[in-house]
């Protein structure tokens, strides 16, 4: 399971030749493994690399076994380097070979999915669950007294009110604050045991907002969603929950994000829109955050030697006044040069508003 120390050797990473960065979308309900090898073996076209392409081969050939969702690979032949993590969530394909690891994409996982403590809650007791990338890490029970519906007085005879206050007596409201209570601190221990860092909580919606005002004010900060589910269901079904979550909260981070670049583009503030107004800010390498949709591609021209971005094939290299080359993908050496200049890139999912602008947009430094 990858977690902090993996992302720490690659950001330490020494590379004094380039290394060969994957991230490969397996998801078995939307292909099998024949179909995945083949859009692979498309990607590694682009890239010269033939003895890591020979390792990265093997690996699917004979180690990766097809049943998770994604798979983010690492390969430097030359110094005898390579790490393969399948993932339990969804990636999006992409292919770097670069003097560093790529990993803008991997520490986006494993700020959207990782450290997930997820509480199932009732008014006797809670389970919890600690996912980490789309994994079960932890799972742990707590359960309180049992309430006893000693039904008093006329209260039962109530009629047309919700949620179970119709004959529910003092008693019982006691006993179920005090399971409450102690679900929350059993769930707080629990949160801060896993390294949680995003809360979800399955229930009743009256059960959720009792439990939710027991938690403690740091961890209520961290909720990210809330859902109904049974008491007894399995973990992989709360855990398909919580990635649903995940990633509806995710699709509408970058919707926000679309919509910031664009309102701020159109302002003539620090952004652009488009495919000619955001190549000149990349290769004048003035761009934050470049947002591409995932399926743009576009074939164009480049600067053997300083990589200038053009889609006019008259254009000469504006640095070097070299002729360029034709590229099968520019967007691609696009996203590449961002990072190499410490920008970050954004692959944006379904989003009609970033198609309608060209399927490309930046955010520009400051200065
Ligand atoms: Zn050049």
């Amino acid at each position: 399971m990858l977690n902090q120390n993996d992302l720490r050797e690659l950001m330490d990473y020494d590379a004094t030749s380039p290394i060969l960065s994957i991230y490969l979308n397996t998801e078995p309900t939307k292909g099998n493994a024949d179909a995945y090898k083949l859009r692979l073996r498309n990607m590694l076209k682009k890239i010269n690399a033939p003895k890591d392409v020979e390792v990265v081969e093997r690996y699917f050939e004979h180690e990766y076994d097809w049943s998770g969702r994604s798979v983010v690979i690492f390969s430097c032949a030359e110094k005898d380097f390579f790490r393969a993590f399948p993932i339990e969530v969804a990636v999006r394909d992409l292919v770097y070979y670069e003097n560093h690891p790529t990993i803008k994409p991997l520490t986006a996982l494993l700020d959207d999915f990782g450290g997930y403590g997820v509480v199932l809650i009732d008014k006797q007791g809670a389970r919890l669950f600690s996912f980490h990338l789309g994994e079960l890490r932890e799972q742990e029970g707590v359960l309180g007294e049992t309430i006893h519906h000693t039904k008093k007085g006329g209260a039962s005879a109530v009629h047309g009110q919700r949620g179970g206050t119709a004959g529910q007596t003092r008693y019982e409201d006691q006993t179920i604050e005090r399971n409450m209570k102690e679900s929350a601190d059993f769930a707080a221990k629990f949160f801060e045991m896993n390294k949680t860092r995003k809360v979800l909580i399955g229930g009743s919606d009256d059960n959720i907002s009792l439990f939710r005002s027991q938690l403690p004010k740091a961890w209520q900060s961290l909720i990210l969603g809330t859902f109904p589910i049974s008491m007894t269901a399995s973990h992989s079904e709360v855990l398909k929950k919580a990635i649903e979550i995940g990633e509806a909260y995710e699709q509408e981070r970058e919707a926000k994000l679309v919509n910031t670049v664009i309102t701020t583009a159109a302002k003539g503030g620090n952004a652009v829109t488009g495919l000619e107004e955001t190549l000149t800010a990349i290769n004048n390498r003035q761009v934050d955050t470049l947002l591409i949709s995932k399926d743009f591609h576009k074939e164009g021209y480049h600067c053997p030697t300083c990589g200038f971005l053009t889609d006019d094939p008259a254009e000469p290299c504006m640095v070097c006044n070299e002729k360029t080359v034709p590229s099968s993908d520019m967007i691609e050496l696009a996203a590449n040069n961002v990072l190499r200049f410490g920008g970050d890139v954004e692959v944006i999912l379904d989003n009609p508003d970033l198609e309608k602008v060209g399927n490309i947009a930046a955010t520009l430094r400051y200065g």
